[in-house]
């Protein structure tokens, strides 16, 4: 049977993963400064997430939501004590697209409407709605109802402001990324959030904040947008929750009615997913790994910007955007065959992106800024 081709991004086999660091099967090293698409937050196969989870398997492994489960409580607790949202409440899921995918119906069921402004560059995922709130023309089937979604420059406050009287009665939600990741690392400010969650209150709409790439302690504070002037109504996770096990959550804020049977999943919150999560939470904790995130990525940021052809470096602790004055595709290629580094790409063919496990320190740091100013300074000194 063919393999369904989905997008590999290296011709690599990675066999075994510690930390940092993917081995493949002929035993070579790699640095792993893409964690698998942000997924890695506490390190490859970390031992204290490994036990947890074995010993759990032993256990009971899964039962379907139709029973009791004191883990699920245990999570939401966890969770809420650490990220600040304990008067939320927490939805339990597989994927980000599946996260995005419940907060948008949730929105809907809230307000009776089926409008929602979405920004240039997003991307929520690839089921229905989640994918018609993706700026992709060419991930859109005829099935996707992207009438339904209006795409507004991020940052645009007159655009928001204008479009909102224009929809504002049909509107069900705003959904913004915490920080726009596949589109290359892209900050909404402050003042813009501010302006959608007061816009969101006047028209009666939810805020929904994505934070599937930019959350879990990767940017440095749990979620990339906690600011104590605004509430989003719902917020969406995924990726590093589960260190590579899929689960995800959708935080409902205590406005929102979320009545028994509106949401469901066969697989979300089983036993084996609520321990992945909490040996995340527990490890962050024990490891300082928010703070980690903080240090080590405002170090690298800072020593980026000084780097020849680098023309913009964006992010916030671990989530970091280079935008170089050239494509990044054969600067990657070369950390990748020649130094063993792996990096990402975004929709900005200029921009990689780097989303590391927040365990990185000085050595992988250090290891990577050589490499890069030593690939770039190769290749500013060819052009020139
Ligand atoms: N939202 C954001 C911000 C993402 O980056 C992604 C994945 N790239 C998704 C949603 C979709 O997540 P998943 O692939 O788990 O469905």
């Amino acid at each position: 049977m063919n393999l369904f081709d989905v997008y590999p991004l290296f011709d690599i086999t990675p066999v075994k993963a510690q930390g940092a660091y993917v081995w493949d099967e002929t035993g070579k090293r790699y640095l792993d400064l893409y964690g698998g698409h942000a997924v890695i937050s506490i390190g490859h196969s970390h031992p204290h997430y490994v036990k947890r989870i074995a010993r759990q398997l032993y256990d009971i492994g899964f039962y379907s939501n139709s029973v009791q489960m004191p883990l699920q409580q245990e999570l939401a607790d966890k969770l809420g004590k650490l990220s600040g949202y304990d008067d939320y409440s927490l939805f339990l899921c597989n994927s980000g697209a599946e996260a995005n995918e419940n907060a948008l119906k949730l929105a809907s069921f809230h307000t009776g409407r089926k409008k929602v402004i979405a920004f240039k560059g997003a991307f929520h995922g690839r089921t229905s709605a989640a994918v018609a709130a993706t700026d992709d023309p060419k991930l859109q089937a005829p099935i996707n109802e992207t009438d339904n979604i209006i795409f507004l420059p991020l940052n645009d406050i007159n655009a928001f402001a204008n479009a909102l009287q224009v929809h504002g009665t049909e509107l069900a939600a705003v959904i913004i990324e915490g920080i726009q990741g596949v589109g290359g690392v892209q900050i909404p400010d402050v003042t813009f959030m501010k302006a959608l969650a007061a816009g969101c209150e006047k028209v009666g709409a939810l805020l929904i904040l994505d934070e599937v790439q930019s959350g879990y302690g990767r940017t440095g504070k749990f979620f990339a947008h906690q600011n104590k002037d605004v509430k989003p109504h719902l917020i969406t996770m995924a990726k590093g929750m589960g260190n590579g096990f899929p689960v995800a959550g959708v935080l409902i804020n205590p406005q929102i009615e979320a009545k028994h049977g509106m949401l469901g999943t066969t697989f979300g919150g089983n036993y084996l997913a609520c321990v992945a999560a909490l040996a995340v939470l527990e490890v962050m904790e024990q490891e300082n790994l928010v703070q980690n995130a903080k240090n080590i990525g405002n170090w690298i940021m800072d020593v980026l910007r000084n780097m020849p052809g680098v023309k913009d470096v964006r992010g916030r602790g671990l989530m970091i955007g280079v935008e170089l004055n050239q494509p990044c595709a054969p600067i990657r290629k070369q950390l990748l065959e020649e130094y063993g580094i792996f990096t990402g790409a975004s929709s900005d063919k200029n921009t990689l992106r780097l989303l590391p496990p927040l365990c990185i320190g000085a050595r992988e740091g250090k290891k990577f800024l050589v490499a890069f100013e030593e690939v770039l300074l190769k290749t500013v000194l060819q052009t020139a």
